[in-house]
């Protein structure tokens, strides 16, 4: 699940495969760019904001992604296998002489003029991984809704930038707060934000995402994906439930006894 760590590496990893070359070929899969051609421009820089993606090109463009549910960027050599997925998957295709960019599944593809990024990423929170990180403005915005579960406002990228599913089903867990407790009731927003924040900073650097300090498969996380299984902790069975108002609504994990509400 790309969560803001996840966009943080490939932004990382694609600028570094990108960033001061120009582009040899450009191939956009998606209808309303299919015509345009990026060959002979400069790609400038990459940059994450929270889950999405800004590849600037040359000083007058920027390419906005988003990965949204399964979406995400492979690097491969030229000659190389592509093994991202079925080619119908690709929406977009950036290449140099070294490299071969190329863009799966990602629901969100649109060249921006560089002076309307904010059209992009205007509305988002302070970023948990990203230089303008500032946590008073993150525990202001959170505090702003007093009547709201904190396992929802925690997604909700206006408040911060990066947390997804599963770092804030594990965050509320180590914070010992259940998800449904409403921000009004909860002393310290910004031990929460910490949290959250360190989970993803100490995962930024690799592509898996382990919470326990267990990097083995099915010991990962503490309640994640872990629905009717023993708590690590206490042995309660792990509950589930959908949490937050349709469309955005998703499936939240929490252990009723080390979380009480
Ligand atoms: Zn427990």
């Amino acid at each position: 699940m790309p969560e803001g760590d996840t966009v943080w590496l490939a932004g990382r990893r694609l600028h570094g495969a990108l960033a001061g070359q120009p582009l040899t070929r450009s191939d956009f899969r998606v209808p309303q760019l299919a015509t345009v051609d990026l060959s002979g421009r400069t790609v400038t820089a990459v940059v994450s904001r929270g889950k999405h993606l800004l590849t600037r090109v040359d000083d007058d463009l920027t390419l906005h992604t988003h990965f949204r549910m399964d979406g995400s960027w492979h690097l491969y050599r030229h000659g190389d296998p592509w093994h991202g997925g079925p080619a119908w998957q690709v929406r977009v295709l950036l290449e140099n002489a070294g490299w071969q960019a190329v863009g799966y599944r990602l629901p969100v593809v649109e060249l921006l003029p560089r002076d309307r990024e904010s059209d992009a990423v205007g509305h988002l929170g302070p970023d948990v991984l990203g230089p303008d990180w500032d946590l008073d403005e993150a525990v202001r915005r959170l505090a702003a809704e007093p009547v709201r579960e904190i396992g929802d406002a925690l997604l909700d990228q206006r408040n911060l930038a990066g947390i997804g599913n599963l770092y804030k089903a594990e965050t509320l867990f180590l914070e010992r707060l259940s998800p449904w407790r409403h921000i009004a009731d909860i002393d310290d927003l910004g031990a929460i934000v910490r949290r959250a924040r360190r989970l993803l900073w100490i995962n930024r650097e690799h592509p898996w995402q382990v919470t326990t300090g267990v990097n083995r498969r099915g010991q990962e996380h503490w309640v994640f994906e872990r629905a009717g299984r023993p708590c690590r902790r206490c042995g309660t069975a792990v509950r589930s439930a959908r949490q937050g108002a349709a469309p955005y609504d998703r499936v939240t994990y929490w252990c009723p006894t080390c979380q009480p509400q």
